[in-house]
């Protein structure tokens, strides 16, 4: 990604200061990306990423205000809703790819699933989602940077898939995610946040009645000043505040570094 030690760029919060300081920090870049982008920070939501970080310092970052955490794997995210059942108003957002299979676990508990990428999935959470008596807001990713090894569907495909998502009453289609190419030529990252902006405002027009188009997931530690920039409504940051994750990210995302 960089040429920097993400160690160093991403020191591991270990008290709840340290969580209100990097949260602190990370609200100031927001509001800095708002006014360069004449856009107001209310319409920017913080969603932390809490992946690969254990129990006891999720607590902490409670505590320090993360109410709303999004996790890259539904198993640990689900073990983690169990182990923190005392904590009543911490929701939990799925934010990596799933199999079908494993519809039931997000069923269960997530109040979020932001990588919606196919009809049999949407089918797997459906069918889970009744016999939970539960909703879900989900979005739809999209693969905009063209990479063979990324989820998310294609451009060209998404208008369709739009248009067969009203016949599931449990999901509740809030707009679109995306993850950018991960490379350290910020223009070709911009590229991919602009794709999924336009993609957005075209499909808007059209969209079945229920399906609505208003949120952009996307951008993470290293890229959500240029996601602000290109009209980004949620941002999914991981290390910047949890701090520098041991295992690259290729563990996350097969194909990448
Ligand atoms: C891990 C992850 C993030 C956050 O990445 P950081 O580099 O920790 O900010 C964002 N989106 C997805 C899908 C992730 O898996």
């Amino acid at each position: 990604m960089t040429a920097q030690n993400p160690e160093t760029l991403y020191p591991t919060a270990l008290t709840v200061e340290d969580f209100k300081h990097n949260l602190a920090a990370v609200r100031q870049k927001i509001e800095a990306a708002c006014q360069q982008a004449g856009r107001d920070p209310a319409s920017v939501q913080l969603l932390p990423v809490s992946k690969t970080v254990n129990e006891a310092r999720i607590r902490l970052a409670y505590e320090a205000g993360c109410h709303f955490l999004g996790e890259n794997k539904v198993q640990e995210a689900y073990g983690k809703w169990q182990a923190m059942a005392d904590l009543p108003d911490l929701q939990w957002a799925i934010i990596g790819h799933l199999q079908t299979n494993k519809a039931k676990f997000v069923a269960k508990f997530a109040t979020q699933f932001q990588a919606l990428d196919s009809l049999r999935l949407a089918q797997a959470l459906e069918r889970r989602l009744q016999e939970e008596g539960r909703s879900l807001d989900v979005f739809v990713q999209v693969n905009t940077s063209g990479e063979a090894s990324k989820y998310g569907l294609p451009p060209e495909e998404v208008a369709a898939f739009l248009k067969a998502l009203p016949a599931f009453n449990c999901l509740k289609v809030k707009g679109f995610m995306t993850l950018a190419c991960l490379s350290p030529d910020l223009e070709r990252v911009r590229g991919c946040f602009q794709l999924l902006r336009q993609l957005r405002d075209r499909l808007q027009q059209d969209a079945p009645a229920d399906v609505h188009l208003k949120e952009l997931s996307m951008g993470m530690s290293g890229d959500y000043g240029i996601a602000i920039e290109e009209g980004a409504t949620v941002v999914r940051v991981g290390q910047a505040i949890f701090g520098a994750r041991a295992l690259p990210d290729s563990y996350y995302w097969p194909g990448s570094n």
